[in-house]
């Protein structure tokens, strides 16, 4: 691979790690970032403040050898704790094994992590409070303005990587010069957060190693666990309607909205009306854009190529296996228009693939995990991977448990999975009730082996 230099626009999950797999290479990187350094310690409310990372991004840091650094950063969710409206609450794990749980995170303090490895261990050269506000592809010049004092100037880069998030600036200048087309499905839900602070004796106010989910339908509200012994929640609501943030408009509503759906949150949020009227209502969308780079000179990563919506926790996920496969590649390429080429052949099919089950996710999230069919049909895929553990994998685990099947392959092989679960639970309430007989004749005629799953 040549060694000419690379600059990465954006600094989050996907171009610091990216930097660090590129410097690793010998690659001189530098990175251009609109925020400010977060050695700084200044936090960017707003966004989601903690993340759940599985397998698939813990392996991109694995890749980069930061995953000693990364554990004791890390809150490990062996399940879904839902909340009924009445209070009760009923836990659906994750997976079987113990290594089958998903992890929280803090958002900064994972970002904060991979921008100083790359500083410090690579030698990276990182440049924070810098926006890109124009780019000229035939000439790969970016215009740059500081954000603390507003002077702009330009850069000559010779190679450009768009790794600026789902409102990318390289994805707009792309579209703008007719190189690839790109479009945003703005979900009709947006999303607000919240917090739980942590009791009065440092401890977390709930269960502290699961994922809090209160369905309620049309919407729903989940928390993750922080590290201080708080939770960030989220509230996903739909924009307008009966039951919507167009409604919410002042904390009488608010706190008749929240005492009708989540009466057991409303005594562990002391400060639910302030956050709720304090912070922002962000939007989601799923992002369609192709091609994903410009000749030898552009590529989009992560968001930028293939924004997804929250609901199978899974963005940056992708995004950090984006830089995964894009370093396998960088092995064995000399040629960077063949190498972009390459890379968007491996993982356009993933990641359409992941935009549509985080989708469907949504809807199993907020509605269907309450329906006693969808439990039981969750009970008898946990029973039958255990019995064929090489042919039938539940496809949450395939895609938050097993790198090495792609979320394609996952999504293709949860279709017929699914009908196999329909079969058998069909005039069937309870999983004693199974034909045991029946289910390794279907898993054996509709199943292949999966290659390279782990057995245990
Ligand atoms: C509510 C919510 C919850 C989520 N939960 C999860 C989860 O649990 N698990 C999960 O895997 N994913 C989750 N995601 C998705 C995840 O946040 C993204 O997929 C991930 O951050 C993408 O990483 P990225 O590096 O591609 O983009 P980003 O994280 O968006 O990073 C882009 C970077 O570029 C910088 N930038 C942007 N524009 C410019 C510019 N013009 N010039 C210079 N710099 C620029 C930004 O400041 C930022 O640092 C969630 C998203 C939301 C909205």
């Amino acid at each position: 691979m040549s060694r000419e230099a690379v600059t990465i626009v954006g600094g989050g999950p996907a171009g610091a790690l990216l930097a660090i797999m590129l410097a690793r290479r010998g690659i001189p990187t530098t990175v251009y970032e609109r925020r400010a350094d977060p050695r700084r310690g200044i936090i960017a409310a707003g966004r989601s403040i903690n993340l759940a990372l599985a397998e698939r991004g813990l392996n991109a840091l694995r890749c980069a050898g930061l995953e000693k650094r990364v554990r004791p950063l890390l809150i490990p969710m062996r399940g879904r704790i839902i909340h009924d409206l009445d209070g009760a609450t009923t836990t659906l794990p994750y997976g079987q094994r113990p290594s089958e749980v998903i992890y929280s995170v803090s958002r900064s303090a994972l970002n904060q992590l991979l921008i100083e490895a790359a500083i410090e261990d690579f030698g990276v050269e990182v440049h924070f409070d810098q926006t890109c506000v124009a780019v000229d592809l035939a000439s790969a010049t970016l215009t740059m303005r500081n954000t603390a004092d507003g002077a702009t100037r330009t850069i000559a880069a010779n190679r450009v990587i768009g790794a600026d998030g789902s409102g990318s600036a390289i994805r707009a200048a792309m579209v703008d010069g007719g190189h690839c087309k790109s479009r945003e499905d703005l979900l009709e839900h947006q999303y607000k957060e919240l917090n739980i602070p942590p009791a009065a004796d440092g401890r977390h106010r709930i269960a502290r190693e699961g994922l809090h989910v209160w369905p309620r339908g049309g919407f729903m509200l989940i928390a993750l666990p922080n590290i201080d012994g708080s939770f960030t929640v989220t509230l996903f609501l739909a924009r307008d309607g009966a039951e919507s943030f167009a409604r919410l408009t002042d904390g009488a509503t608010l706190n008749a909205f929240f005492n009708r759906h989540f009466p057991d949150t409303k005594q562990l949020m002391p400060a639910l009306v302030h956050d709720f009227f304090a912070n922002p209502t962000g939007n989601m969308a799923t992002i369609y854009c192709q091609p994903w780079s410009l000749g030898r000179t552009t590529l989009l990563i992560g968001d930028a190529a293939h924004g997804i919506v929250p609901f199978h926790g899974q963005g940056m996920n992708c995004a950090l296996e984006d830089c995964v496969v894009f370093d396998e590649l960088l092995a064995g390429s000399d040629d960077w228009a063949h190498l972009f080429l390459e890379f968007e052949r491996r993982r356009r099919p993933n990641s359409n693939a992941i935009a549509a089950m985080a989708l469907e996710n949504y809807v199993e999230m907020r509605d269907t995990v309450r329906d006693p069919t969808f439990q039981l049909q969750k009970m008898l895929s946990l029973e039958l991977e255990r019995r064929f553990p090489d042919r039938f994998v539940p496809r949450y685990a395939m895609v938050m448990f097993h790198h090495e099947i792609g979320y394609a392959d996952a999504m293709s092989r949860g279709v017929i999975q699914q009908t196999l679960l329909d079969e058998l639970t069909r005039d069937v309430t309870r999983i004693d009730d199974i034909d045991w007989r029946r289910a390794a004749l279907l898993v054996e005629e509709k199943l292949t082996p999966i290659a390279g799953v782990a057995q245990s």
